[in-house]
């Protein structure tokens, strides 16, 4: 096969489901994974009627057993991943200050944020290692910036801090091979998450992740970007 395989977290809407098409128009095979397989099946339908290589799979990143079976598809099916895209996160309704978050809610939130991207980089990781290929990135967020931390929101920024610091861990580990994991801050985007005041489209949110998935060897690993440049953590 002469195509590279990239696979996304929570593809079936927002900055996902763009990042999906965007990776497929830049001629990967894409697999558009969801938790929710009516929902999936359908945006990747949405996809395939634009003439675009997406196929749905599912996986929904709380699930261990979920993840294991994903992977162990992927790699008997493709022998290899390419680019995995960890898309998928949750963000509490609630504004959620450190002096009285419910623990469950900081639980939870880094279960879906954190532990996923985790568990699914272990699973990959080796075989890219063996390929020596893989670009990996992390979707992360300002909120999680410890240069520019604010308050409140304590669940959704500590998880997108401990994200920061695991892609950078695993950078770490994977130097020496042909492997690029990196985090980005998509902005404030207009999604069900970012809200319908946000300023960017899903397309401005997409266009940094989409464009790291593509670089050469000897690009940046286990840093943190925005708009294309690397930012501070
Ligand atoms: P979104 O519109 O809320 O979409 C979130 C996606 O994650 C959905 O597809 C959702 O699936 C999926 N998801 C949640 N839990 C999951 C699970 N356990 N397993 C599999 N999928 C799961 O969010 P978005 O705005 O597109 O954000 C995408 C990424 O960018 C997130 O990592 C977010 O933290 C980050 N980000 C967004 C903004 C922004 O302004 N929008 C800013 C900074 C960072 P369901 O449809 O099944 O719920």
């Amino acid at each position: 096969m002469d195509k590279k395989i990239a696979a996304v977290t929570g593809g079936n809407r927002g900055i996902g489901f763009q990042i999906c098409r965007d990776l497929a128009k830049k001629g990967f095979k894409v697999l558009l994974t969801a938790r929710d397989p009516e929902k999936g099946n359908r945006s990747a339908r949405n996809l395939q009627d634009e003439g675009l290589d997406v196929e749905f799979y599912l996986l929904d990143v709380i699930s261990t057993e979920s993840i294991d079976k994903f992977t162990e598809f992927v790699l008997a099916e493709f022998g290899q991943l390419h680019v995995l895209v960890n898309n998928a996160a949750i963000l509490p309704d609630e504004i959620s200050p450190a002096l009285s978050v419910g623990l469950e809610e900081v639980r939870e939130t880094i279960e879906t944020n954190v532990y996923g991207v985790l568990r699914l980089s272990q699973k990959l990781i080796p075989t890219m290692i063996e390929n020596n290929y893989g670009r990996i990135i992390n979707l992360s967020s300002g909120m999680g910036q410890l240069s520019d931390m604010g308050s409140g929101y304590l669940a959704y920024r500590v998880s997108k801090t401990a994200l920061n610091a695991v892609t950078r861990v695993l950078a770490q580990e994977t130097s020496g091979y042909d492997i690029q994991i990196n985090a980005v801050d998509p902005g404030w985007v207009k999604t069900d998450m970012g809200g319908s005041n946000a300023p960017s489209t899903p397309e401005e949110g997409a266009d940094t992740v989409v464009w790291l998935s593509t670089r050469p060897a000897g690009e940046p690993s286990g840093m943190f970007y925005k708009n294309r440049k690397i930012i501070d953590w």
